[in-house]
């Protein structure tokens, strides 16, 4: 505690009034970047906080609070006047990452949302006409050409089942194998999804096995639906088994049930060929005679967040009228995106989808680039740089244990420069780079790192490497 005469000053009396800060030069830079009432209010708010630890301890009174206040407030108007979302470089090799944003959009995708962001669009209008037209047009047919079958988009997969369930088994029953009650991530489990959408869940089998007598023996008066679930992010290996697809559709058929699957990642395509297993295309459930299918839009698809309910027209129609539709009904700019994603696949261009081209690379490419990339850092005289047999996940809540080899530059933590202080000082870049750790050392994935942005990483790890700073 500072002492004036010998004598404890009073802490708190000490910090400074809001109009003695707005009046400080401090204040110059925040007041041009935003108003003047805003300003005052996040003054206000740092000597709150300031008075807050100063009464928990006293002790750490600031040498000079008035500069205290002003280093709170920056860090309050930095964080109000610039974006939030930020973006960034993904070197941890997982190629939709949930967390990262899952599927990075296409060059075509992108420029069909810049097209359409600025201005007035026919979101909603029949050009042709002249009247009012249907915002469900834009991506219907050519989604219906893709997967065999008539199709909605809303806001993303799970808004999708939701929907689904409200409109088919509200107040009934869905019988759902138990191995496939899972949680994709974040809180999102299908019991809960369930349980909102007001159908109850008619549990059959056990956690490891579910055969077709389980779900024939739970029929019954209230049973509205059976719901198949693709595991996604996890998978059983041993005593296990479950009914097949078409095994399901045969029975929910003879029962005259709607057959409901929900197939999480859901491609367009087969990716047997770049080793992804347990990814059926969407069109092979459709074509096996499932009634509705869910997927997602931004998972293998490679688009923008979005909930794709596609399957059985007349089904389609009675959940394209269910009210909550309107709730969950997508934007122009996921439509313009979407749209030119599909049309991608429609051209049989897929490579100009940046999800399934970063699946692809070959391997051979990888490891040039890494050794090239090495031997960069080597040259700026960054020790321990070296190339190191690894893996690429495909990450976003889709198939387990799919992953790709990818040869990845590893930087060994050295003294005083710890492989979490090397990974922290890369998250600490602009732009940031993520990374992964694994024992003491910093893998760099360049699979889901654009070539345009190598030069920028090499910036960014000659930063982090840095020997730290010692003394004052
Ligand atoms: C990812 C996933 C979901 C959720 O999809 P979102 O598009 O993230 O809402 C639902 N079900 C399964 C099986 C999934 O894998």
């Amino acid at each position: 505690m500072s002492k004036r005469n010998g004598e404890p000053s009073d802490p708190l009396r000490a910090l400074p009034g809001v109009d003695l800060v707005l009046q400080s030069p401090a204040a110059v830079p925040w007041l041009d970047r935003l108003p003047r009432e805003h300003v005052a209010d996040l003054v206000r708010e740092a000597i709150g906080e300031l008075r807050e630890s100063l009464l928990a301890d006293p002790s750490q009174a600031p040498e000079d609070p008035l500069r205290a206040v002003a280093a709170k407030v920056d860090g309050l108007v930095q964080s109000l006047s610039e974006s939030s979302l930020r973006p960034v470089i993904n070197a941890s090799g997982v190629i939709l990452h949930t967390n990262l944003g899952r599927a990075p959009l296409g060059q075509s995708a992108v420029e069909a949302v810049g097209s359409i962001a600025g201005g007035y669009c026919n979101l909603e209008y029949d050009i042709e006409q002249g009247r009012r037209g249907r915002r469900d047009g834009h991506c219907g047919s050519l989604l219906e050409r893709l997967l065999g079958a008539p199709a909605l988009v809303v806001n993303n997969n799970a808004a999708a089942i939701f929907l689904v369930l409200h409109e088919l088994a509200r107040e009934g029953e869905v019988i759902v194998s138990r191995g496939e009650l899972v949680e994709i991530g974040d809180g999102f489990r299908i019991p809960d999804i369930l349980e909102a959408s007001q159908a109850r869940l008619r549990e059959v089998g056990s956690t490891n096995r579910t055969n077709l007598d389980d779900y024939r023996d739970a029929l019954g008066d209230r049973t509205r639906a059976l719901l198949r679930i693709h595991p996604s992010n996890f998978k059983q290996v041993g005593f296990t088994g479950r009914p097949t697809i078409e095994q399901l559709v045969a029975l929910a058929k003879s029962a005259s049930l709607p057959l409901i699957e929900d197939l999480g990642s859901g491609c367009l395509v087969d990716h047997l060929a770049e080793g992804i297993e347990g990814e059926p295309p969407v069109a092979r459930s459709i074509k096996a005679g499932v009634s509705l299918v869910t997927f997602s839009g931004d998972k293998l698809l490679g688009g923008p967040q979005a909930g794709i309910i596609a399957g059985d027209a007349g089904l389609v129609a009675r959940v394209r009228r269910n009210p909550l539709f309107r709730a969950l009904r997508v934007g122009k700019l996921t439509l313009a995106a979407l749209e030119a994603t599909l049309r991608s696949y429609l051209a049989g261009r897929e490579d100009e989808i940046p999800a399934l081209r970063l699946m692809r690379t070959p391997t051979a490419a990888l490891s040039a680039r890494a050794h090239k990339l090495a031997k960069r850092l080597a040259e700026h005289g960054i020790s321990g740089c070296s190339v190191v047999e690894g893996k690429s996940v495909l990450g976003g809540g889709s198939t387990p244990m799919q992953s790709m080899p990818s040869p990845l530059v590893a930087i060994e933590g050295r003294p005083g420069r710890s492989a979490t202080h090397v990974e922290s000082g890369l998250r600490s870049y602009d732009p940031p780079v993520v990374a992964r750790i694994e024992k003491d050392r910093v893998l760099l994935d360049l699979r889901t790192v654009p070539e345009d942005q190598e030069d920028d990483l090499v910036a960014a790890v000659i930063q982090a490497t840095r020997p730290r700073q010692t003394g004052a």
